[in-house]
């Protein structure tokens, strides 16, 4: 007997859970693709997520998942031989740099293990790039395996005047946390639907800068991925170098709707910011006397508003308990130093406190049936968080 029967809860950093409404929005059959409504819509959908990132710069999206939108950047802006310098925080800064070696690019890593970058280590590197032979500095603004924040202000001021491109991997942070691409002087950002859009998987988009557009058609650019082609074409087809994926187009009118115009962007990152911090009340609690148990970040302020990385030993015997006993499926610990000491839990898009208070009660009891040693308090702790409104 268990008591997961029940409305499961998804507590992994993506996909993250979908509405029921954005799932509606996409039940529909396919309409015309050649008639002005879907050409309307696409449109909209494009101008909405301009709004989303804080920009007015360029905007190409393509069928694929965040990978996909990795390689479409890099096909873009980049010749074989090109030198970047890749800021990994984690497995996703690390894979994302192995992606670019693998299609020719010179990668140079600024390695920060599992915590974020540190921008006066940045701002060095380019000082010794007298020659400017750096193009770009890449950086994820939340690696989701260490459930990092990186300060792209920060970063940006750090380039001072080299000329490289600041290329922003923000595909589990855009919805989430802050992110204000014009003002904040970020070349090209990277983002997919799966994750704070809320929406299905199969789509990512990427905004580029006219500095970015204006290194023109690389080596490595083949049609398919041609961001020149896709942002701000006449015809449909040509934004999505095909056949556009019409009922994810549905979805992501409907998840922008709420985002944007229901919730509000700020309210939404704020809600982000809200749940990060009752999750580590929680984890802090549960740490008291047991510092074997903490937020596998230290500092709070570097890290994600949609994740949290909490070491912890018993992890992968809690995370199966969560699951089996309550219905709850929470992240493996992702290139963590002991993943099966190690897990995550995600605050990530369609996420509000409840589903927050279930998910560490959840948590609560798998500690107590385990028998893992830890401080007292934490549901306490979470729900007092909750209560503040700040
Ligand atoms: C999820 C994620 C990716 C990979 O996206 P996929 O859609 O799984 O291909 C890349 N970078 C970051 C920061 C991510 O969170």
């Amino acid at each position: 007997m268990s008591l997961s029967q029940g409305h499961e809860i998804i507590a992994i950093p993506g996909p993250s859970p979908l509405p029921m409404r954005v799932l509606n929005a996409a039940h529909r059959a396919s309409p015309d693709i050649y008639a002005e409504p879907l050409a309307q819509l696409n449109l909209s959908v494009m101008a909405q997520l301009k709004r989303l990132a804080g920009t007015q710069a360029h905007l190409a999206p393509y069928i694929g998942n965040g990978h996909a939108g990795w390689e479409a950047a890099a096909a873009n802006l980049f010749d074989k031989g090109d030198a970047v310098l890749v800021v990994t925080c984690g497995h996703f800064g690390r894979s994302w740099a192995d992606t670019l070696e693998t299609m020719g690019v010179a990668v140079e890593r600024l390695d920060f293990g599992n915590l974020p970058p540190d921008p006066a280590r940045i701002a060095a590197r380019l000082d010794e790039d007298r020659q400017h032979r750096l193009q770009a500095v890449m950086v994820c603004q939340t690696d989701t395996a260490s459930a990092t924040m990186a300060d792209i202000p920060a970063i940006r001021a750090a380039m001072g005047d080299h000329p490289a491109l600041l290329v922003v991997d923000a595909i589990a942070s855009l919805g989430c946390a802050p992110m204000r691409m014009d003002e904040w002087g970020v070349d090209v950002l990277i983002a997919a639907s799966q994750k704070g859009l809320m929406c299905l998987p199969g789509t990512a988009f990427v905004w580029f800068s006219d500095k970015a557009a204006a290194r023109g058609r690389s080596g490595l650019t083949t049609p398919y991925w041609d961001w020149h082609l896709r942002a701000g074409a006449e015809a449909l087809w040509r934004y999505w170098g095909g056949t556009p994926p019409v009922q994810q187009l549905y979805a992501l009118d409907e998840a922008l709707r709420m985002i944007l115009d229901e919730e509000g962007l700020e309210a939404a990152w704020r809600r982000h910011a809200r749940l990060a911090r009752a999750v580590w009340a929680a984890v802090d609690a549960w740490g008291q006397g047991h510092p074997e148990i903490r937020a596998s970040v230290a500092d709070a302020a570097a890290r994600a508003a949609s994740v949290t990385a909490v070491t912890l030993p018993g992890a992968d015997r809690l995370r199966a308990w969560v699951t089996a006993e309550c219905g709850v499926t929470l992240g493996v610990g992702l290139g963590a130093p002991d993943p099966a000491g190690a897990l995550r839990v995600a605050h990530m898009g369609h996420c509000n406190a409840a589903m927050l208070m279930g998910t560490l009660g959840a948590m609560q009891a798998g500690l107590i049936a385990l028998d893992i040693p830890h401080g007292t308090g934490a549901l306490e702790a979470a729900a007092a968080s909750l209560a503040r409104s700040d």
